[in-house]
């Protein structure tokens, strides 16, 4: 498949921040040109994008893609309630038929707000796995692990599950296996060397919630006598193929211990602020000491949305207001979390994150011929500031198109709405 992007604005997101006007050549997965004089060849698709704005593709570092199905079911609630008295109870009744239409509308969200890649913490991933292939979008799926087992599986068989998901996915192309232990305060000592131990065997990422309330490191600490982020340390896990998601309530120290064993972060201050967690995860002090900042939604319940831009600006929000200052964290910054950051944080920057010849076409066509993006004095400032999911007009993810000027081409959207619907209604309905 080709496809020759005509007249296009483009945020490179490359090593030197280029904004380029141009076009582009994609041939099969790749971009093969980028150029400012016109490119004359045949291709299966073209696109003019008079007025239209091209960048990478959003990478989305946390989340819970079938929780789309509890988006709005019940709000308003602290963390330790929401998990045991709503959430959780819901979560025991899902099987692989809702775990496939959940993932089916977060996917769909995903794409129409132009996410091209995510990584996934949950239960019947080879579920999401199917789905995300068939769709086409780069997914990277955290095999949930947890002491007292999951809906999946119990306990005993959670860790032979987990290496022959390893196994069975570990070679394809888009979909890449991670290995996800929820928290330290769900996943004891034995639990945590196994984890380090199929990831290291199969040189996986791995991902976790960390330090996301005060309330967590507080029984953390309690029961281990040291918080999480040395709990971790002390289980190796505090690695380079370690992405940590929230850190709200983390130290100085603790920023150290991550800076030199060169951990990750996925920062999700819009679930961080409807939970209410009171933490600001310092990012500031974060990108001072070189860490490996990305962004994440989190599942749909806690934000409730997969927005990818609504993320950056509350990103750019949340920090200028605790630190009384505007000027701590550039739109560019933001923009780089949710782009080449979070290509980083996954260790794929060499394909994907800019718009690079030689990377893989993963490209999103933002319509700029609308009143909340006019003026057009920086585009930069309009990505983080003023663009909204629903802007995004193309999705092409591994140099397929998805989504192309507003339709779907291997989805049926209505389907998934109305299936995603009455599931959701089936599922509360059973309590
Ligand atoms: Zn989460």
């Amino acid at each position: 498949m080709s496809i020759l992007i005509k007249n296009a604005k483009i945020l490179t997101q490359n090593l030197k921040r280029e904004f380029l006007n141009g076009n582009i050549l994609i041939e099969d997965d790749e971009i093969v040109e980028i150029s400012k004089k016109s490119i004359n060849t045949e291709t299966d698709y073209k696109i003019d994008c008079k007025n239209k704005l091209i960048l990478p593709g959003l990478i989305n570092t946390h989340t819970h893609i079938p929780m789309t199905l509890l988006r709005g079911y019940s709000d308003d609630m602290i963390l330790d309630k929401w998990l045991n008295d709503s959430i959780w109870p819901i979560e025991s009744k899902l099987d692989k038929n809702s775990i496939e239409i959940g993932s089916k509308l977060g996917v769909l969200e995903m794409i129409a707000s132009g996410t091209t890649t995510f990584l996934d913490m949950y239960f019947f991933e080879d579920t999401i796995g199917k789905v995300s292939k068939k769709i086409g979008i780069r997914a990277f799926l955290g095999f949930a692990l947890i002491d007292n087992g999951t809906p999946e599986y119990s306990s005993n068989e959670l860790i032979i599950k987990c290496e022959n998901f390893v196994r069975r996915w570990k070679n394809n192309d888009l979909i890449k296996p991670a290995i996800a232990p929820h928290a330290v305060y769900t996943c004891g000592p034995e639990l945590l060397k196994k984890t380090y131990d199929i990831s290291n065997k199969y040189n996986t990422i791995i991902h976790t919630h960390c330090s996301e309330t005060r309330n967590e490191v507080y029984e953390v600490k309690k029961k281990y006598g040291l918080r999480p982020i040395k709990q971790l340390e002390k289980y190796g896990l505090i690695n380079d193929k370690m992405i940590l998601a929230h850190c709200g309530w983390i130290t100085k120290n603790e920023i150290q211990d991550i800076t030199k064993h060169g951990a990750k972060i996925s920062h999700c201050p819009i679930s961080n602020m409807k939970i209410g967690s009171g933490g600001y995860a310092p990012i500031p002090e974060m990108i001072d000491s070189n860490i490996v900042v990305s962004l994440g939604t989190d599942g749909a319940a806690s934000n409730n949305t997969l927005d990818m831009f609504e993320t950056m600006k509350f990103c750019a929000l949340i920090h200028k207001q605790h630190r009384w200052d505007p000027e701590i964290l550039p739109s560019q910054s933001v923009l780089d979390f949710a782009t080449i950051q979070g290509a980083k944080a996954l260790k794929i920057d060499q394909y994907v994150g800019s718009i690079e010849v030689g990377k893989k076409a993963d490209i999103i066509i933002i319509d700029l011929n609308k009143p909340h993006l006019t003026p057009k004095h920086d585009y930069v400032s309009h990505i983080v500031y003023a663009v909204k999911g629903s802007d995004v007009d193309t999705t092409i993810v591994n140099g397929k198109p998805i989504m192309l000027e507003n339709k779907f081409l291997r989805l049926d959207e209505q389907k998934i709405l109305d299936d995603a619907e009455l599931c959701a209604k089936n599922l509360t309905s059973k309590l």
